[in-house]
């Protein structure tokens, strides 16, 4: 038996379906529908709950996160202290919620937010509040930002979730900002002072400076620190509340913002049970895609048998820089269930999200509601399943916070973005990979793909360079594995081996993704037919558009180079548009055996000026690095994004229409259908076709195998499809 026979074999047997076990399993495993009204202070004298009960049973949520306290509180608490909601007078809002929820069969998470106070709590224990260097604490509006180095994290917050436990026993605990001050703030209060003397034998940092030992032993500190919160609330409500009352701080599925609040994602989802995600809406830069994405990256860290619920707004959430939220106003429906079918083909549990329980645009009452009635439908085939992908695509947040520093946007998640653009654009299926673990989930990838990892330590190159010689492929950009895990240049790249190529800076890669230029890149002629697919669809071109600049790298004997640099030239006025050095031996792709390496980093450049031939480009190398075990080909127009899932003995295939009116900016007000799609896919051993159903259509569709191959059409798609076939 092959690797990889193995563990196609051990991903069946290992599965079951909701449905199979649903009464032996606690609650964050059978909760696939979340919602959440998140009351304000004016709520408690008009939330109509027999409405809003009536509205949990339309929409079939099986879980609800109610606002206990923090903040604000919406129970007559104990602490004098912790606020009461301005309209509470004495009424217990939120234990009248969680009885209701519990009556009516829900999961009831008691929702916390817990990182600043009013000013009496601050004049009370002013100890307990995060302080500038000047001693004047931090403030956020009329509020006071609390310390998580103080007694109100270790003492305080326990002993209040220990209380709402105590009167309404909810099934578990979320937290909306519960790490504290971000990067960009270093706290000098007592608490912090004394502990990090404690800790690293030193005074605090006096400014930020990746290059100083002292910043970054601060950096690892506050990690730890939020890990350690995360696991007291832990202990305290399952201690208090029994082994499932879990307590889950919200997480964002980008890691640039989890670097920011000190979240570390990967240790977070490898002590929880269910993540909840806080990524509302999509952004016109990153696309509905970006949470199709998102479910992937959260679900490679958990484990695909755990639940992901997204907090997703129903009211007009800002879609691009500069723009407000609209609060008490409808989204567009289509816009808000594009983004939801999108999370749910990524392994998403779909959860609505109202501001507020009164609403005079009752508009949005009526959004989830389709969408929520299908997935209850189908639910069964939604979680439970193994992607099927033959590339990885490696990311760590140790490159986001080390390589990235202060650029990471532009250093880090653009090329991230680029790459997998350009897959969807191609629908090539893929899975994210954590550096770390590349070592256990190579065995079901033919290619792992770099964008640009600066930040590499030796044990990931060491596994890394196992998976080549074990018959992978590579296909890395940019500065990959040029730094170590510190983001400290090392003198050549730690890959170079694998590359054949040597790097021609210490500092190669870190400044290349800055504004464009005028440059291009030359085919090199002779190896137009050497090369497989690689320059598939460049036969009418000897140049293609670039935008970055290089310089002249060493080379191993043996590579081939099949593009070549050409300097930045004027592009203004039209007279002066004429290349001055029409030919260079500088490389821009490299190929060494079944490795690519691109010093040109094609995957920033498409992330940042969305040209269509670095997208073609970047697709003819994936399908050069992964030959003939691509597992999934669909025929015909649209931008479809495709998830490809395998359940026990049948395969589920997501496809998402992206093309619509509003793709160039938010929102979007009608889908346009497109088809017929003619798929044809791979079956995997185990896997039988006997025919072939969409889940949103209804229809059978006519489907033939020959050679291993499942093939099929799909004749049209609105919004999404979703084909079982088996
Ligand atoms: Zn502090």
């Amino acid at each position: 038996m092959t690797r990889r026979n193995f563990v196609e074999l051990a991903v069946a047997g290992s599965m079951v379906t909701a449905a199979d076990t649903a009464s032996n399993l606690p609650w964050y495993r059978t909760a696939l529908r979340w919602g959440q009204t998140n009351i304000t202070e004016r709520d408690p004298v008009r939330y109509d709950i027999p409405w809003w009960r009536e509205y949990w049973k339309r929409t079939a949520i099986q879980g609800v996160i109610i606002n206990a306290g923090g903040i604000v509180a919406y129970y007559p608490s104990k602490f004098p202290l912790q606020q009461r909601a301005e309209f509470l007078n004495g009424r217990d809002l939120y234990g009248e919620l969680a009885a209701a929820a519990h009556a009516d069969g829900l999961a009831v998470v008691a929702r916390m937010d817990s990182n600043r106070t009013a000013e009496d709590f601050f004049q009370a224990h002013g100890d307990w509040f995060a302080r500038q260097k000047s001693g004047e604490p931090y403030r956020a509006a009329d509020k006071y930002v609390t310390c998580v180095n103080s007694p109100y994290y270790d003492d305080y917050l326990p002993a209040v979730l220990k209380e709402i436990i105590d009167r309404s026993h909810p099934d578990g605990f979320a937290d909306n900002s519960w790490s504290g001050l971000p990067r960009e703030s270093i706290c000098y209060c007592e608490n912090c002072v004394r502990k990090f003397k404690d800790h690293a034998g030193e005074l605090l940092p006096d400014h930020k400076d990746w290059n100083n030992q002292v910043y970054r032993k601060w950096i690892e500190w506050n990690y730890q620190r939020r890990l350690e919160v995360w696991d007291l609330n832990n202990r305290t409500t399952k201690s208090a509340g029994g082994q499932h009352c879990i307590w889950m701080g919200m997480n964002s599925g980008s890691i640039t913002s989890e670097s920011h609040s000190f979240r570390d994602l990967k240790e977070i989802c490898a002590r929880s049970e269910m993540l909840l995600l806080d990524h509302q809406s999509r952004t016109e830069t990153t696309g509905f895609q970006q949470n199709g994405d998102a479910g992937k990256l959260v679900h490679g860290l958990l484990g695909w048998d755990k639940l992901a619920p997204e907090s997703m707004a129903l009211y007009q959430a800002p879609s691009r820089a500069g723009q407000i939220s609209f609060r008490l106003a409808a989204k567009p429906p289509d816009e808000a269930q594009m983004w939801m079918l999108e999370g749910i083909a990524g392994g998403i549990q779909p959860w609505w999200h109202h501001v507020g329980a009164y609403h005079e645009d009752r508009r949005a009452y009526h959004t989830a509601e389709p969408v929520f009635r299908w997935h209850k439908e189908h639910d069964r085939y939604l979680v439970n399943r193994q992607p099927v992908a033959t590339i990885g695509v490696v990311w760590s947040q140790r490159n986001t916070d080390y390589f990235g520093r202060d650029e990471a946007a532009t250093l880090v998640d653009l090329p991230y973005r680029g790459m997998t653009e350009a897959l969807i654009k191609a629908r090539i299926p893929y899975v994210s990979v954590n550096a770390d673990h590349i070592a256990r989930d190579a065995g079901q990838f033919r290619a792992l793909l770099l964008p640009n990892v600066g930040a590499l330590s030796d044990a990931q190159c060491t596994s890394i360079r196992d998976f080549v010689k074990k018959g992978g492929s590579l296909l890395a950009t940019g500065a990959t594995s040029l730094y170590d895990e510190w983001g400290d240049s090392r003198k050549d790249f730690a890959l170079a081996d694998l590359f054949g190529a040597h790097a021609p800076a210490p500092d190669f890669g870190r400044h290349a993704a800055a504004q464009s230029v005028h440059s291009y890149l030359r085919l090199t002629p002779a190896l137009r037919t050497r090369v497989g697919p690689v320059l598939r669809g460049f036969e009418e071109t000897d140049i293609l558009p670039f935008g970055g600049t290089l310089e002249n790298m060493r080379l191993d004997p043996g590579t081939l180079v099949p593009l070549t640099f050409i300097p930045p030239f004027p592009i203004y006025p039209p007279e002066t548009a004429w290349m001055r050095t029409p030919k260079t031996d500088v490389p821009a792709l490299v190929l060494n055996g079944r490795v690519a390496y691109l010093p040109a980093e094609i995957d920033s450049r498409y992330g940042r000026d969305n040209l269509a031939d670095h997208a073609q480009l970047l697709a003819n190398l994936v399908h050069w690095a992964v030959g003939d075990a691509m597992p999934l080909e669909v025929r015909g127009p649209g931008f479809i994004d495709c998830h490809l899932y395998r359940q026990n003995a049948r395969l589920i295939l997501h496809l998402i229409n992206l093309s619509n009116e509003a793709a160039w900016r938010a929102p979007i007000e009608e889908w346009i259908s497109v088809g017929p799609l003619h798929v044809r896919v791979k079956l995997p051993q185990g896997v039988h076709a006997a025919s072939a159903r969409g889940l949103v259509s209804g229809a059978p569709m006519p489907l033939t195998v020959t050679d291993g191959w499942a093939t099929f059409d799909v004749k049209s798609i609105r919004d999404h499809e979703v084909v079982l076939v088996g």
